[in-house]
C-alpha cells in the first residue's frame, strides 16, 4: 500500500482533531512519519508544523525515522519482567545481533521495551507492529524471530500466536448480572433524564479510575453546564502497570460499557460519544467497531435513538499511541483534539470545558458499565453491597506471584488477605494496590479493606513473595515514571529522573543514606508541586518502600553515613583511563591509595 496523504486526510474529513488517529494511519502504511510526511500532513490539515511534529514526537508509537519492517516492543512491566521478559527480549537481541533500541543493518527489526502492554496474568508479553503477542517462552519466541526473519507479512502468521486469554476467577455483580441491548437505555428514557441522574447519585457510584468521584454529581454538572453542545468519553486507556480488567470488560462486557455511554448521553444531552481505546489493546478494535455498527443497525445508535425525538448519538473510536499521560482526563481530551497529551490547568474542569472546550463527561470503562447496570436495576444494585462510602463491587486485576493469576471482582471491602487467599498466594512479601502510583503494603497489613475508606484502587493488584528483592520492584516503577512523565513541568520531569538514578545507584551498590534522604525529599516535593497526579504520586511507591521495606535499601548502601552522592573516585575514573594512570595520586578513595 503507497501513502497518500491527500486521499488519508480526505477520509478524515480534514479535521486536524484526528490528528492522532491520522498518524496511526501513517504509520500502518509507511511505518514511520518522514519529515516530508509531517510537512505535507501540516498544510493538509492547515495546522502549524510544529504541532505535527509535536506529535509525533510525544507518543512512543510514532517514529520518525524508519524502525525496521518489524517493530517490536517487550513490556517492560515489573510482573513481565518477574516471568523473565529480560531475559527473553536479551535472546531475541541476540539472535539479530542488535542492542536494545537499534535497528538490525538490513532494517529488519527494531527491539526495544515499552512500559505495559496490560497483559499482566499472561506475561511476558510484547507487541509487534500492530498486534500484541501473551504467553511468551523460548519456543514461541523463536517462532517470532523465524517469520520476522523470513519476512512473513503480519497477516500471514499464524493466528494462534495472538489469543489472548480470559482468565476470570471470581465474578459477582457487574461480571454475572446479564444486560440485553438496550435494556438500560429503556429504564433511562422510562425514568427521565434528571431522575436517571439521580438514580445514579442515589446508587452512591464513584469513579472506578481511582478518583472516584461520584459519577451522579459529574453527569448533573455536565447536564446542567451552559451550551447545547455536550460529549460523553469513555477512559479506556488504562495503562497503569498491573492493570487489565478493562481488556476484559471491553472483550467480553462492551455492550453494558456502550449501554452506560448511551445512558450517560441520553442524560446529560450529548450527542456524541467518544471511546478512547489505548493502543496497546489493538485486538479490541475490531469487535468493538462490530458492536458499534450493530447497535447502529438495532437503532440503539444514530437518529433519534429508541425514537426518542431529539437524542442524536453516535460513538466514535479513538486509539491512543502509547502515552500513559492520556489516562489523566484532561491530558486524555488533549489526545482526542489531535494534540500532545499534556494535562490541562484545572479548573475549569472537563464537565463545564472539555472536549473542544464543550461540556463533557469523562468516566472509566467500569464506571460506565456499572451505571448502565444501576440504570436498568436501580440505585439498590450498587447499595446492597459494599461499604458506606464505596458502593458495589470492585474489578481487580491480580498478577505477579499468585498460582491463578487473572480478574477477580468483589464487593468493595475486601480484605487484602482475602485476595491473596483467592488467588493462590503464598509467602507473600508486599503487595502493591492500585499500581505504581497506589499503595505498597506489607504483610502487616493483610487486614486493610480495598474501598475509597482505606485502600483506594483503580484496579491492579500486584503481588511479590518473600524472593522477590524490593528494591529492584521500586527501580522498576521508578524507571516507569522517569519514561512517562510527559515532561511539561520541572519538579515532576527532573524529580522522576533524579529518583530514578538514585535508586539505580543503590541497587548498584554505589548508593549512600544521603541517597535514601534525597529519594524521601524529591518525592515530597513532587508531591507539593506536580501540575497533575504523575507527578504527584510517583514518589509513592519510593517513600512507602523506605518505610515499610528499609532493610532492602540498607543492605545495599555502601555507606550507610550521609555521603555527599558525587562519586568522585568514579567520576576520576576516565580521566585515570585517558592518561594512562593508576598510581595512588591517581585516586581519591582510600582503599585505592
Ligand atoms: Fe507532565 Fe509530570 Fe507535570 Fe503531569 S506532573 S504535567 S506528567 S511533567
Amino acid at each position: 500500500m503507497t501513502l497518500d496523504i491527500q486521499s488519508l486526510v480526505q477520509r478524515h474529513h480534514g479535521d486536524g482533531s484526528r490528528l492522532v488517529q491520522i498518524l496511526r494511519d501513517v504509520m500502518e502504511v509507511a511505518g514511520h512519519v518522514s519529515p516530508p510526511v509531517i510537512t505535507e500532513l501540516a498544510r493538509a490539515l492547515s495546522l502549524p508544523r510544529a504541532r505535527v511534529e509535536g506529535v509525533v514526537g510525544f507518543y512512543s508509537f510514532f517514529e520518525a525515522e524508519p524502525r525496521g519492517r518489524y517493530r517490536v516492543f517487550f513490556s517492560d512491566n515489573i510482573t513481565d519482567e518477574m516471568a523473565g521478559s529480560h531475559e527473553l527480549r536479551q535472546r531475541m537481541l541476540d539472535a539479530f545481533r542488535i542492542e536494545l533500541g537499534e535497528v538490525s543493518r538490513d532494517d529488519l527489526v527494531s527491539i526495544r521495551s515499552t512500559s505495559c502492554t496490560g497483559l499482566c496474568d499472561q506475561g511476558p508479553a510484547l507487541l509487534v507492529n500492530d498486534r500484541a503477542i501473551a504467553r511468551l517462552t523460548p519456543a514461541r519466541l523463536g517462532a517470532i524471530s523465524s517469520l520476522i526473519r523470513g519476512g512473513t507479512p503480519m497477516h500471514q502468521w499464524p493466528e494462534n500466536l495472538f489469543s489472548i486469554a480470559s482468565h476470570v476467577h471470581r465474578e459477582d455483580r457487574l461480571l454475572s448480572t446479564a444486560l440485553a441491548p438496550g435494556e438500560g437505555l429503556d429504564a433511562a428514557i422510562a425514568r427521565g433524564r434528571s431522575a436517571t441522574i439521580a438514580e445514579i447519585t442515589e446508587s452512591g457510584l464513584r469513579g472506578r479510575g481511582g478518583a472516584g468521584f461520584s459519577t451522579g454529581t459529574k453527569w448533573a454538572a455536565c447536564a446542567n453546564a451552559a451550551g447545547p453542545e455536550r460529549y460523553v468519553v469513555c477512559n479506556a486507556d488504562e495503562g497503569e502497570p498491573g492493570t487489565f480488567k478493562d481488556r476484559e470488560l471491553l472483550m467480553h462486557h462492551a455492550e453494558k460499557v456502550l449501554e452506560g455511554m448511551t445512558v450517560a448521553a441520553f442524560a446529560v444531552g450529548a450527542s456524541v460519544g467518544l471511546l478512547y481505546l489505548r493502543a496497546e489493546y489493538p485486538f479490541l478494535i475490531a469487535p468493538l467497531l462490530e458492536r458499534l455498527a450493530e447497535r447502529r443497525r438495532v437503532g440503539l445508535l444514530g437518529k433519534a435513538v429508541r425514537g426518542v425525538a431529539g437524542f442524536d448519538f453516535d460513538i466514535e473510536l479513538h486509539v491512543g499511541a502509547g502515552a500513559y499521560i492520556c489516562g489523566e482526563e484532561s491530558a486524555l481530551i488533549e489526545s482526542l483534539e489531535g494534540k500532545r497529551g499534556i494535562p490541562r490547568n484545572r479548573p475549569p474542569y472537563p464537565v463545564t470545558h472539555g472536549y473542544k472546550q464543550k461540556p463533557t463527561v469523562v468516566n472509566n470503562v467500569e464506571t460506565l458499565a456499572a451505571a448502565a447496570l444501576v440504570t436498568r436495576h436501580g440505585a439498590d444494585f450498587l447499595r446492597s453491597v459494599g461499604t458506606p462510602k464505596s458502593t458495589g463491587t470492585k474489578v481487580h486485576s491480580v498478577s505477579g506471584d499468585v498460582a491463578r493469576p487473572g480478574i477477580y471482582e468483589y464487593p468493595f471491602g475486601v480484605t487484602i488477605h482475602e485476595l491473596l487467599e483467592a488467588a493462590g498466594a503464598k509467602d507473600t512479601q508486599a503487595v502493591m494496590v492500585g499500581g505504581p502510583s497506589g499503595v505498597l503494603l506489607s504483610m502487616r497489613e493483610l487486614s486493610r479493606r480495598i474501598c475509597f475508606e482505606d485502600v483506594p484502587s483503580a484496579g491492579a493488584f500486584m503481588v511479590f513473595d518473600g524472593t522477590r528483592d524490593m528494591l529492584g520492584v521500586i527501580d522498576n516503577f521508578a524507571r516507569f515514571f522517569a519514561h512517562e512523565s510527559c515532561g511539561f513541568c520541572t519538579p515532576c520531569r527532573v524529580g522522576t529522573t533524579l529518583n530514578a538514578q538514585m535508586i539505580k545507584r543503590i541497587t548498584s551498590g554505589t548508593g549512600t543514606r544521603r541517597d535514601v534522604k534525597d529519594l524521601a525529599r524529591v518525592s515530597q516535593i513532587m508531591k507539593d508541586a506536580s501540575h497533575c497526579g504523575l507527578g504527584a504520586t510517583a514518589g509513592n511507591p519510593i517513600a512507602m518502600a523506605i518505610a515499610k521495606f528499609r532493610p532492602s535499601f540498607d543492605k545495599r548502601l555502601r555507606s550507610l553515613d550521609v555521603l555527599p552522592t558525587f562519586d568522585l573516585e568514579e567520576s576520576l575514573a576516565p580521566a585515570r583511563e585517558a592518561t594512562a594512570r593508576d598510581d595512588v595520586d591517581a585516586h581519591f578513595d582510600e582503599e585505592h591509595r
